[in-house]
């Protein structure tokens, strides 16, 4: 895809991750993998209203360029591309049962077999640590180790994947997992699967393509 084509899909992606649900506002941010580097959405402006030219390219090294800052959270966009060959797209978003999820500081369990669907037997929550700084994107790529999504304590989650497609998808997978999570702790002690058990499902995962029913 060349990079005018990516910079209208990052685009599509930041609006349909508010119109799904998964965001709101100008909270969230959404990249993609370049030859050089990434494009990543700016910084303060509604997604409704960007252009082409409002995306901005970031080296791997972190040098931006283009007319706007990009978002404020670039950096552990930058150290997950640079860390994990796996990633061609990354959504950042503050979805609410996830984000109250972090806000108690818990990772979300095996409660659900399609917890596998972010590659482990969990989704971690990593720890606090202040918006945009090395530290936030430190603990978050240790979250996300053999995992393609993670919860950032007091702040969101985010998803990765090998698409702008995959990666929202993710979000919003992980997104109704932490719903459901969240619903069944009101009522009870949700049951959590065996590690044998989610080696199994893991198993049939790869077989399935990362996606089962
Ligand atoms: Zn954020």
């Amino acid at each position: 895809m060349n990079e005018d084509a990516l910079r209208a899909e990052i685009i599509a992606t930041a609006i349909r991750m508010n119109e799904c649900g998964i965001n709101r506002g100008k909270s969230g941010n959404v990249s993609a993998r370049t030859q050089a580097g990434f494009l990543i959405t700016p910084t303060g402006l509604t997604y409704q209203s960007l252009l082409h030219e409002d995306i901005v390219a970031i080296t791997f090294a972190g040098e931006a360029s283009g007319l706007r800052l990009p978002s404020s959270e670039w950096r552990f966009h930058r150290d997950i591309y640079v860390a994990r060959p796996d990633a061609g797209a990354i959504v950042h978003a503050h979805s609410s049962f996830a984000t109250s999820l972090a806000c108690l500081g818990r990772d979300i369990p095996a409660f659900h077999y399609m917890v596998a669907v972010a590659g482990g037997k969990d989704i971690r929550c990593a720890p606090y640590a202040t918006f945009g700084t090395q530290d936030l994107s430190d603990i978050a790529l240790a979250a996300l180790s053999g995992r393609r999504a993670c919860l950032l304590a007091n702040h969101g989650m985010i998803a990765l994947g090998g698409s702008l497609e995959a990666s929202l998808a993710l979000a919003i997978e992980v997104e109704a997992l932490a719903e459901q999570y969240w619903r069944a702790l009101q009522i009870g002690v949700p049951n959590v699967l065996s590690d044998a058990e989610m080696n199994i499902v893991l198993e049939k995962f790869k077989s399935y393509g990362q996606r089962a029913g």
